[in-house]
C-alpha cells in the first residue's frame, strides 16, 4: 500500500542559517527570492531560499544539506519552461552562476560548456569556431542544464543528438562523468535529470563553412521573429501530440486570443500563452485548463503540458 510521508520544510530563517556557513564567497544567497523576475513568463511567487551557486564544492555542500534534512531542492536555469505558482515554492532553489558553471570553450570539434551557460552562447561559440550542427541552439532561451533536462530542440535537431558526453552530480553531491548513450531520452525530456544536476556538456559539431553557419543561424532567428510572440511567455505550453501539433488543435478550436485576466492565448502562435502585463500564475493555470477542456471537447485529445509547474 502506498504511504504518504509528510516532509516538514524548516522555516526560512532556519534554512538560511544552516546554509550560510556552507557557502564560499563565490556563492550568493537570497531569502524569499522573487521567482517571477527569474522566469520568462514573469509570474509566480518567491522561493524560500535561492542560492546562486558559484563553485562545485558549494553545490555539493548544499545538495548534501538538503538531502540530509529532506529539504526540497530545485534547479533553476533560465526559467523559460517554468510556471511558478503565486504562492511560490518551499525549500531551496539553486541557479548555477559564475565562471565555474558558465565557461564555454572549444575542445577539438566540440564546444564544452558549463550547465549555467546559455545555449545561444554555445551556438555563437560554434559559429566562431567554424563548427556546424549546433545552429539549432540559436534562439532557444535555455541554459545548458535546462536544455539537457528538457532535451530542447528546434529546426529538426535536439540536444541529445549532439551531446554524447557530460558531467553531472547526484543529489548526494557525488560528481561523475558519463556517456549519454544509455540515458533514456525522449521528445522534450531526459528523466535522468529529475534527480541529477547537470554540470557541463560537450556539444559535438563538424567543421563547416563559417559564412554558411552564420547564414543558417540568421535564417533560424528570422523564422522565430516571424512565428513567435514578443510578449513574456514560457514557449510552447503543451507538448505536441503524436499526429498533430498542439498549436493547430488550439487554433482549430478557435482559441487564439482567449483571455483569463492578464494571460492570453497568443494570436501569433496558438501554443504560446503570453503575459500581457499583469498576469498571475492563477490566470495562466485557469487558461491552460480552459484550453485543454475545449480542445478535448472538439478533438477528443487531452493536451499534456510541456511547461513545468512549480508549487502546489
Ligand atoms: C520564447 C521561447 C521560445 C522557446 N523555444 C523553444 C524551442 O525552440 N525548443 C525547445 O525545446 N524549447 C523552447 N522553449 C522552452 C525552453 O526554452 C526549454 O524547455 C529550455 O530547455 C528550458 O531551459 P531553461 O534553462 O530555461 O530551464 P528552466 O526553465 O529553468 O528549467 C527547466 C527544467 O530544467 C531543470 N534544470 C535546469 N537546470 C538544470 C541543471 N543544471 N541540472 C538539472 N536540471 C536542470 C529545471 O529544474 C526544470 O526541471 C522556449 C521558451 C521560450 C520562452
Amino acid at each position: 500500500m502506498a504511504t504518504t510521508r509528510l516532509i516538514r520544510v524548516p522555516p526560512v530563517e532556519e534554512l538560511a542559517a544552516g546554509l550560510a556557513p556552507l557557502l564560499s564567497p563565490a556563492s550568493r544567497m537570497e531569502v524569499m527570492a522573487d521567482l517571477s523576475r527569474r522566469t520568462t513568463l514573469r509570474v509566480g511567487g518567491p522561493a524560500d531560499v535561492l542560492v546562486e551557486v558559484g563553485s562545485e564544492p558549494d553545490l555539493q555542500a548544499v545538495l548534501r544539506f538538503c538531502r540530509e534534512r529532506d529539504v526540497p531542492c530545485r534547479l533553476l536555469g533560465r526559467g523559460s519552461n517554468l510556471l511558478v505558482v503565486d504562492a511560490g515554492v518551499r525549500g531551496v532553489v539553486l541557479t548555477l552562476a559564475g565562471e565555474a558553471f558558465t565557461h564555454i570553450q572549444r575542445e577539438g570539434d566540440s564546444i564544452r560548456a558549463g550547465a549555467g551557460a546559455l545555449v545561444r552562447d554555445v551556438a555563437a561559440a560554434a559559429r566562431r569556431a567554424g563548427l556546424t550542427g549546433l545552429e539549432f541552439l540559436e534562439g532557444i532561451p535555455a541554459t545548458v542544464g535546462g536544455a539537457l533536462r528538457m532535451n530542447a530542440g528546434a529546426h529538426g535537431s535536439w540536444t541529445f543528438r549532439v551531446v554524447d558526453r557530460l558531467r553531472a552530480a547526484d543529489m548526494a553531491g557525488n560528481v561523475f562523468e558519463l556517456r549519454t548513450a544509455n540515458l533514456s531520452v525522449r521528445y522534450r525530456g531526459c528523466d535522468f535529470f529529475t534527480d541529477h544536476v547537470a554540470l557541463e556538456a560537450w556539444f559535438d559539431g563538424e567543421p563547416g563553412d563559417p559564412e554558411a553557419i552564420a547564414a543558417l543561424q540568421e535564417r533560424f532567428r528570422a523564422k522565430r521573429r516571424r512565428t513567435q510572440p514578443r510578449e513574456p511567455s514560457a514557449g510552447c505550453i503543451f507538448r505536441n501530440p503524436d499526429k498533430i501539433p498542439a498549436g493547430r488543435l488550439i487554433e482549430e478550436a478557435g482559441l487564439k486570443g482567449l483571455r483569463v485576466g492578464g494571460a492570453k492565448v497568443s494570436e501569433v502562435h496558438a501554443n504560446f500563452i503570453v503575459n500581457t502585463g499583469e498576469a498571475t500564475a492563477r490566470d495562466v493555470l485557469t487558461l491552460i485548463e480552459q484550453v485543454r477542456e475545449r480542445v478535448a471537447a472538439r478533438a477528443g485529445i487531452w493536451l499534456e503540458t510541456e511547461v513545468e509547474i512549480w508549487g502546489d
